[in-house]
């Protein structure tokens, strides 16, 4: 039984533009073999759980469960409780169409997209004709809350939609203020174009900044760093361990988590937040510089750590044929000269081996360089591959430096517990020379 639970960012970790990386497929196989429980974390959103669970199945070559898939507006579904009352509760959803469906799916009773109240009331934004795709909304209902779910597809109509929201939207007499929630925070995001484009969180800022009277805007953030979507990441990941396992074994004893991305803004920063183990990975966004991850490591493959029960007296290490105590007293040598960042949890040891610690191992082993660890040999990237819209969802940024950076005062960093089979993912001295780049 394992006691750890992980959290795999898509962009960047598994997948770079529109191509698996294969770390990923190798990393998703030990994780499924060693029965880890392990969820999909993502900014990205605009279409249904199982639609994107199908995909990234496809992709990996290995089943991901709709459940095991958290988009960006995923943890958003509980307020469906709130707007399913009344007959006359509506929610106005903010993104593409299929967002409607998504919010249909969830249980909202009366989801309705922006072009629906333009189609029964064009004056709201007059420059620009309704569709003919869409029915007027009936002038009567009320909304009770403004989703979010993905981008904003014209800010203008949005806006002035908002500020018309009250009773109904094409009176207003009754401007009251209406609860908003967005599903992600990020500022920008990059596509095929050199400039950066606006996202979500700019949207916000508009939409704040077009309040009049000095109206705080009523809003509610989800989506990575928040802690609300890592506190929702968890619950789904002790789903899955009660699906490994059939019961729950984090009613037993506490559990770590891991949260692995290539995104410190978002990624990084959430599972901190959040009390996890921060894991950045160099295959996405993240190039150089200063971070605060637990553990920095090439890609997703070489996420995984060396354990060590906090046992002196176990005859042999579960997975290295000497006795634990030496594998401790080793690592903890290690530990004293910088060479590995340890972690300590719930009466197990957990081993990231950092760049100066290969280095030592290289000389001390009298290994040649061109011996690395397999997980070090980077993979060729495509040339002149920049991932476009749909290939690079929110908080995926490229650029990776703009990402919604509010940070929250007074949530201090808290340990839990785990166990993990030991291994150093790729160590030295296991590898033979190395081979050509794939
Ligand atoms: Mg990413």
């Amino acid at each position: 039984m394992q006691r750890i639970g992980i959290a795999l960012d898509i962009d960047g970790v598994l997948i770079r533009g529109k191509k698996v990386l294969p770390q990923a497929i190798r990393a998703i196989e030990k994780i499924k073999k060693n029965k880890v429980p392990f969820i999909l974390l993502t900014n990205g959103g605009g279409m249904a759980e199982a639609n994107k669970a199908q995909e990234l199945s496809d992709k990996l070559g290995s089943e991901i469960k709709p459940y095991q898939m958290i988009l960006a507006h995923t943890p958003m579904a509980p307020l469906a409780a709130n707007y399913s009352h009344n007959d006359s509760d509506a929610v106005l959803i903010l993104g593409k169409d299929t967002c409607r469906d998504v919010a249909f799916e969830y249980g909202f009773k009366h989801p309705i997209l922006s072009e629906e109240i333009l189609a029964a009331c064009p004056e709201v934004w007059p420059f620009r004709a309704p569709s003919d795709k869409y029915s007027p909304v009936e002038i009567n209902r009320r909304v009770g809350a403004i989703l979010s779910f993905h981008d904003s597809l014209d800010w203008g109509r949005d806006i002035q939609i908002r500020q018309k929201a009250g009773d109904n939207y094409c009176n207003d007499s009754n401007r009251k203020q209406l609860p908003v929630y967005f599903s992600n925070g990020d500022l920008v995001w990059s596509n095929n174009l050199s400039l950066t484009r606006l996202a979500q969180g700019s949207f916000r800022n508009a939409l704040e900044n077009g309040l009049s009277g000095g109206r705080k805007l009523q809003r509610t953030m989800f989506g990575k760093p928040c802690k609300s979507t890592y506190d929702f990441a968890k619950n789904a990941i002790d789903r899955h361990a009660t699906e490994l396992y059939g019961f729950n074994p984090g009613s037993l004893e506490k559990r770590l988590y891991f949260g692995v991305g290539d995104n410190p803004e978002s990624d990084i920063e959430g599972a901190n937040r959040a009390g996890w183990a921060s894991v950045l990975v160099k295959t996405g966004v993240y190039e150089s510089g200063s971070h605060n991850a637990t553990a920095l490591v090439e890609d997703v493959e070489e996420a995984g750590v060396l354990v060590a029960k906090k046992d002196y007296n176990l005859p042999k290490h579960n997975e290295v044929d000497v006795p634990n105590l030496h594998v401790i007293k080793a690592l903890q040598s290690l530990e004293s000269r910088g060479l590995v960042h340890v972690q300590f949890s719930w009466q197990y040891y957990y081993y990231f081996l950092n760049d100066a610690g290969i280095e030592y191992l290289r000389k001390f082993l009298h290994l040649p360089v061109e011996i690395v660890p397999r997980t070090h040999i980077k993979t060729a990237k495509a040339p002149g591959v920049r991932p476009g819209r749909e290939e690079r969802p929110r908080g995926e940024r490229r650029d990776g430096g703009d990402g919604y950076r509010r940070r929250d005062d007074g949530e201090k960093k808290e340990g839990a517990s785990g166990d993990f089979r030991p291994e150093f993912r790729g160590g030295i001295g296991r590898g033979g020379p190395r081979p050509t780049q794939a």
